[in-house]
């Protein structure tokens, strides 16, 4: 071993050793995880990686933390904030997710999506505020909202005045098969259950629903389709005063952007008897507050189990949920209550377990998506839709 590589191997765990120490109070609540986290990743000191990055161990069948050179050049804080960009790429699973896009505006993506979580982010890393971007959007949407020249000449200017080069490299992510990718998604989800267990779940509450609501990597897939479905319809910019900028949160004078969106979203849950632990709902509701969050919305909930039961809006803010229903379960209730009522659906989300009706005589005309929880199917035949729905597996 040499001495530069040593000299990495050191500075890296000197910065374990300032994370272990960190107050879990405050700024610093979620450090004793992040240490953790690091621990159980596998570190690679490499001549080809320039400061830092997240790839394949040499079989290709874990995932390793690559560290290089220019590491050092960066200060503790900035250390810090460099293996918090890593370890937020695999919380996020960005490297699992690429899915063919393109290949910078998905790097720029990644990076805008992560960077305003991290405090010390050095100066060449990218970050929301810089660019006017939206705070609080998953890589998915951000990748959308670089399709506009406007953001992607901005930061590709910004990347060209830079003096240092990137922050990290995302190359190594282009290294993964379909098959590996299975892999490493176990690996990352029990590194994260591991790291908690051992922080014994001392984090915070946002670090925790952003580890669940990424655990399967393709999931967040129905959100940015019902987010694309749902501002098809034209969507206003407005300058308002009740959304506050996040960083400015204590001075009510300064204004938030708040997009509002004119069309609507309809959930149905299924709280029958079938949907029996208190999991199978928990999971999908933390989906749709994501989603009312993401969109700046509420929605309209609908509880049914053989009947409607319950009615009411639902938005990132609600806390006190409680389930109504406790039978069988049939869903057509619910649409046909939404057409006596006259209920205009755009888009509907419908949650439930799977085990439902197996045909309905009057499909809703909206775009739909089904949520089922872990592997269950539909028993609904959806060959009478007017809009093929689409259905997934959270
Ligand atoms: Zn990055």
């Amino acid at each position: 071993m040499d001495t530069l590589h040593l000299e990495i191997k050191k500075a890296y765990s000197n910065i374990l050793d300032l994370l272990f120490i960190s107050d879990s109070s405050s700024n610093h609540r979620n450090n004793t995880f992040f240490a953790h986290y690091l621990t159980k990743l596998p570190l690679r000191i490499s001549k080809d990686v320039d400061v830092a990055g997240v790839g394949l161990s040499e079989n290709k069948d874990y995932a390793c933390l690559y560290l290089g050179e220019n590491f050092l050049k960066y200060s503790k804080l900035e250390k810090i904030a460099i293996l918090l960009h890593e370890v937020y790429h695999l919380i996020c699973k960005h490297p699992l997710r690429r899915n063919g896009r393109h290949h910078l505006r998905y790097n720029y993506a990644c990076d805008l999506a992560i960077n305003q979580k991290i405090l010390n982010i050095p100066k060449n890393g990218l970050h929301v505020k810089q660019f006017k971007l939206p705070y609080d959007l998953t890589s998915e949407i951000y990748y959308d909202l670089l399709k506009d020249d406007k953001y992607l000449k901005a930061i590709e200017n910004f990347i060209e005045s830079l003096e240092n080069g990137d922050l990290d490299t995302h190359d190594l992510w282009d290294q993964l098969s379909e098959e590996n990718k299975i892999k490493i998604e176990a690996q990352l989800n029990s590194i994260s259950e591991q790291a908690k267990q051992k922080c014994r779940g001392n984090i915070s509450a946002d670090l925790n629903e952003l580890i669940n609501l990424n655990k399967h990597s393709n999931k967040v897939h129905w959100l940015s389709i019902l987010r694309k479905n749902a501002t098809n319809k034209s969507t206003e910019k407005k300058e308002t005063l009740k959304k506050r900028n996040r960083r400015y949160r204590d001075n009510p004078n300064i204004r938030g952007h708040k997009k509002s969106y004119k069309s609507t979203v309809t959930v149905i849950l299924d709280v029958s008897g079938s949907m029996s632990s208190d999991f199978d709902i928990a999971q999908p509701l933390a989906e749709i507050k994501n989603l009312c969050r993401q969109l700046s919305t509420q929605v309209d909930l609908i509880q049914v189990d053989t009947e409607v039961k319950k009615i009411e809006k639902f938005s990132q803010n609600s806390t006190n949920f409680s389930r109504s229903g406790n039978g069988g379960t049939l869903l057509y209730p619910a649409i046909e209550y939404c057409i006596k009522k006259n209920v205009n659906i755009e888009n509907l989300v419908i949650i439930t377990d799977g085990c439902i009706e197996d045909y309905w005589d009057n499909p809703p005309k909206s775009n739909v998506i089904f949520l089922l929880p872990g592997l269950n199917k539909l028993s609904l035949s959806t060959d009478n839709f007017p809009k093929k729905p689409r259905i997934f597996n959270v």
